[in-house]
């Protein structure tokens, strides 16, 4: 989907240009006072009509706002502009990122089933599945992100197919389409659930390509300004109502109307800020690959990453993320100090966790993010000790190559 014919600036114009109108306006009517802004509706529960009426919307018969934990006014907009943008039946916000995931898996699975998951992932996630659902009954077999992996790991009790991309830290792109197909063909129908934070709606729509649902961090591109933490999923009107069933009613990660509010503000700039953080991702990451000081760069942009000819199939932009590992110095050295000595350098991008900010934020993972995994998990899911992670924010592109540079040097 990415035209290798057209230029890369040109086609992320295009793209902003096919979601900037969403972005704006979905979800979206002036108030009944005629306020272009919608309110926020900080109210926990809301006063019934009539007698009748409470029956009839306890009923399920009538449209009702009831109470804040169940539905709010200013979470609703907000999930129809997310519909809307991520091309879904149907959407629901949820506190954070992590409630977003555990929720849709609990909504998935239960005791004895199977989930296939990969190695490299958000480190919380995979401690959802190393740690957290094996005390609930529910197993999970690690892979690598190709397909084939993944089907050699399914068997009649696989429940749902986990996919992440592109993928934490090393941008590792897996193919949506082939394992919705494994979805569709095994006997006990798994569902395929995409963390698609790392690309956000701008760069790929995973139910375009068949997976049943897309879960994102809102804190990260979506929200855009680093103030607010908040997730979504996303799908077919009776797969989020199952979500928002488990993840709202049941286990109470419900966003908040001022998050909401806050999320919904940021959406409007979505797509143009988007634009400008893909576009400076990948002239830092060719910049970095010809840099001496550096040993390998990660982002799908690159022909020489692994991922490079799926991306180009599977998605509408490369992203605004990368990675790159330093060189051993000249007389060798130790590469974690060395990483250490670029974090504490930099004058323009952040040293902080987190992405998808207006500010460059750049992380260390091995001693940060990815601490917790066990070493050789590290070690399998290629995240080397001296590798850093940039999330381009939307800073002047030339000043944050200028930043690297002085600071690598
Ligand atoms: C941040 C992140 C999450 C978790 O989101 P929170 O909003 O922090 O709960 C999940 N997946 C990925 C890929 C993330 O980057």
């Amino acid at each position: 989907m990415i035209d290798p014919a057209v230029a890369y600036t040109e086609q992320l114009r295009r793209r902003a240009d096919a979601l900037a109108t969403l972005c704006v306006h979905a979800g979206e009517a002036p108030a009944a006072d005629g306020s272009l802004d919608p309110p926020i509706v900080m109210s926990s529960a809301f006063a019934f009509a009539s007698a009748e009426h409470a029956a009839r919307a306890f009923r399920g018969e009538e449209d009702a706002w009831i109470y804040g934990r169940w539905g709010n006014p200013t979470v609703a907009a907000l999930e129809s502009k997310l519909a809307a943008l991520e091309g879904a039946e149907a959407a629901c916000a949820t506190a954070s990122g992590m409630a977003a995931i555990a929720g849709a898996v609990l909504a998935t699975c239960e005791a004895g089933d199977h989930v296939v998951a990969p190695r490299s992932m958000y480190a919380e996630s995979a401690r959802l599945f190393r740690e957290r659902l094996p005390k609930l009954g529910i197993e999970t077999t690690f892979v690598d992100g190709d397909a084939t992996a993944y089907a050699d790991a399914m068997n009649p009790r696989t429940r749902l197919l986990y996919v992440e991309t592109p993928s934490n830290p090393t941008l590792g792109v897996v193919d949506i389409g082939a394992i919705a197909g494994l979805a569709r063909d095994a006997p006990g129908r798994p569902a395929v659930l995409v963390d698609g934070t790392f690309a956000t709606p701008f760069a790929q729509a995973p139910l375009a390509h068949g997976a049943d649902l897309v879960v994102h961090s809102m804190t990260k591109g979506i929200g855009g300004h680093g103030d607010v933490i908040g997730g979504v999923v996303a799908g077919s009107a009776p797969r989020v109502a199952a979500v928002r069933d488990a993840v709202i009613k049941g286990f109470g990660g419900v966003l908040s109307p001022m998050s909401a509010w806050l999320v919904a503000r940021g959406l409007r700039t979505f797509a143009i800020r988007q634009e400008r953080a893909c576009a400076t991702a990948a002239a830092l990451a060719a910049h970095l690959a010809g840099h001496p000081r550096v040993a390998r760069v990660h982002h799908p942009s690159l022909s020489s990453h692994p991922g490079h000819a799926l991306a180009t199939r599977q998605m509408f932009a490369y992203g605004a993320l990368l990675s790159f590992e330093l060189a051993a110095g000249p007389g060798g050295g130790d590469v974690v100090r060395r990483g250490r000595d670029v974090l504490e350098s930099l004058r323009v991008a952040t040293h902080a966790v987190s992405l998808g900010d207006v500010r460059t934020l750049v992380v260390h993972p091995a001693s940060t993010t990815h601490s917790t995994m066990p070493a050789e998990a590290r070690r399998l899911a290629g995240i080397a000790d001296g590798l850093l992670r940039v999330s381009c924010g939307l800073e002047g592109t030339a000043d944050l190559v200028a930043d690297f540079d002085r600071a690598l040097g």
